[in-house]
């Protein structure tokens, strides 16, 4: 490709919203540019860029044995009507009506479409198992779509369903997609972990997150430094927590403890440790038709993690409540405790089950109860609430846990029935019996991959793409557009190059050379040959983008040396 007929519109202004560096560069070297919030146009160099990370996953997820479709970016609301989500799914599905007043749906995901497709064709266990996959367009209406397409509205996912007989094959298929989500991820050379995940909304049981450890991440995951173990915060467990601290001895009883509203505080005047106390968070937990407070007990010195306490009372979110709407329910703020609590449903942290000697509100303004056992209540009430942190200890083999940032760039799910018994899609068992397929999910954030790459590898001058996914593998800088000599000898370096199936960006530009050298630099491309005053003596400089190395070469090695260095 020739620079003088290609389109790269690189600028030096970066768009005053950007703080990623992912943001400036994509947006700064002409890969792409914004057409309104959380909406991006994929310019020539993106396209390029995608065309390679997709190449990479349709061979890998191919190899695996899946098969390649794809569903209308458009799907009938009557399908989402049907698996219960039109009602449930929130703002970020784009709901519309057709001319004849029908309801639709930009997809955000296509469990739904999936389920359709194979509803009544997948009809025996003999004809399982499938697994069918896109590379398409998403919409999600997200209320803050931010950092360039690292977080768009419209976004390009590989989204894949499989379905099965049992459980068992869906758990072999799971198994054969984290490898393959493995092998796609090594391949595009991205350094990652496969975590532990809650599964959101989509919903069902066992999930992994294949997270990018960068320091611009959104996501927090905390990963064991002695064995494997990695979780995202959201579905991050741990040893229970422990204490030097000594247990206090005391009666049960109730005691006058005023103007002592925090644990803080309530520490400090039973001078215990925070850990024998109970910490009440109280929240309003929204529903699809309504909201109610509700009250989360955990340890003192423990956080809520707001998944975990959204997925113990089944809540589609969980916000902060009032003043007013804590006392409309019947709660006296700092003395709210789990002993005597009638008026809220509440949930108690697992870790605080047969606690003994423990401290918490009495629901009585000014005190508190002493030496209580949490040992009294239904077993439905404790559930896994408390935020794994930095320095817990790991619930497989004891080990510190240490916390990272990370960015999402896959999800594979072991959805179960959930869709297929919603929506009614049966297939016949050995047996003659009809059940709901067995199945699972497996996205990629394709477009995000991009930016992920330049997060992964950038410097202060621009991108530094890897020979997998780089727009061009090399380009030729013409220095002076005006040196027939270079000229020529750049335009048969350009052709042989061509020939030997190297995908080159010839910058045959009438453009100063500093210009062409910055460009070089933000667009990022693996190495560059620089065609100057040196052909004189037979020269040309070798550039290799990532440490900026640069070496002058025998203008007749060039094509040898690129060859070599891109093998
Ligand atoms: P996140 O937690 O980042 O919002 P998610 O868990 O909602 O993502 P999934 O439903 O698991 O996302 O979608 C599969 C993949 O699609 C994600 O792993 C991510 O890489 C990508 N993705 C999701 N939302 C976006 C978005 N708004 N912009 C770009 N890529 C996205
Ligand atoms: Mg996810």
């Amino acid at each position: 490709m020739r620079f003088s007929k290609f389109y790269a519109p690189t600028t030096k202004e970066a768009p005053k919203d950007a703080s990623l560096p992912s943001h400036v560069f994509l947006v700064r070297g002409g890969f792409v540019e914004q057409n309104g919030a959380g909406l991006y146009n994929y310019l020539p160099l993106a396209q390029r860029v995608l065309k390679k990370i997709k190449y990479v996953v349709r061979e890998e997820m191919d190899a695996a044995g899946a098969l390649e479709m794809t569903f209308s970016a458009v799907t009938n609301a009557e399908l989402w009507k049907q698996s219960g989500r039109y009602a449930v799914y929130g703002k970020e599905l784009l709901r519309f009506k057709d001319r004849k007043d029908n309801d639709f749906v930009i997809s955000p995901t296509n469990e739904e479409s999936a389920v359709a497709t194979m509803r009544g064709k997948l009809n025996s266990y003999k004809d399982m198992p499938k697994n069918i996959y896109q590379i398409n367009t998403k919409f999600r209406d997200e209320a803050r779509p931010r950092f360039g397409i690292l977080r768009g509205r419209e976004f390009i996912m590989k989204d894949a369903y499989s379905f099965h007989a049992d459980t068992q094959d869906l758990k072999r298929e799971f198994d054969l997609m984290e490898r393959t989500y493995s092998k796609i991820f090594t391949r595009l050379g991205l350094n990652f972990r496969a975590v532990d995940a809650d599964s959101g909304a989509i919903g069902g049981s066992g999930s992994k997150e294949f997270m990018v450890l960068a320091k611009n991440g959104e996501d927090d995951i905390l990963c064991c430094k002695e064995c494997s173990y990695a979780a995202n915060v959201e579905a991050a467990t741990r040893a229970p927590k422990t204490t030097k601290a000594h247990l206090p001895q005391a009666d049960a009883d109730k005691f006058y403890t005023p103007d002592t509203k925090t644990i803080k505080d309530i520490a400090e005047f039973f001078k215990v440790d925070e850990f024998y106390t109970i910490k009440a968070v109280i929240k309003k937990a929204v529903y699809e038709d309504n909201s109610k407070i509700v009250v989360f007990f955990i340890r003192g010195n423990d956080e809520l993690q707001d998944v975990k306490a959204q997925n113990a009372c089944g809540a589609l979110e969980i916000v902060d409540a009032n003043e007013d709407e804590i006392a409309n329910a019947g709660i006296i703020a700092g003395f709210c405790g789990p002993v005597g609590l009638k008026s809220v449903d509440f949930y108690i942290d697992n870790e605080l089950r047969d606690n003994t000697q423990m401290i918490c509100g009495a629901n009585e303004k000014d005190y508190h109860f002493i030496g209580v056992s949490v040992s009294s209540f239904n077993e439905d009430r404790f559930k896994d609430l408390a935020s794994v942190s930095a320095g817990d200890r790991c619930p497989h083999c004891g080990g510190e846990l240490e916390l990272s940032k990370g960015i999402e760039v896959g999800h594979i799910f072991q959805l179960g029935d959930k869709y297929s018994s919603a929506m009614n899609a049966t297939f016949l068992d050995p047996n003659g019996k009809a059940k709901p397929y067995v199945m699972g999910c497996y996205g990629i954030g394709v477009s995000r991959l991009m930016a992920v790459m330049i997060e992964q590898s950038h410097d202060d001058r621009g991108c530094v793409w890897k020979k997998e996914c780089a727009p061009f593998d090399a380009v030729i800088v013409l220095s002076n557009f005006k040196d027939e000599r270079a000229s020529q000898y750049a335009n048969e370096l350009y052709e042989s190059a061509k020939n030997a199936g190297i995908d080159v960006l010839f910058d045959d530009r009438n453009e100063r050379f500093g210009v062409k050298m910055n460009d070089y630099e933000l667009i990022g491309c693996p190495f560059a040959i620089v065609v100057g005053k040196g052909l004189e003596n037979g020269k040309v400089e070798f550039i290799e983008r990532n440490e900026l190395i640069k070496i002058e070469i025998e203008a007749k090695d060039a094509l040898g040396m690129l060859k070599e260095r891109l093998c």
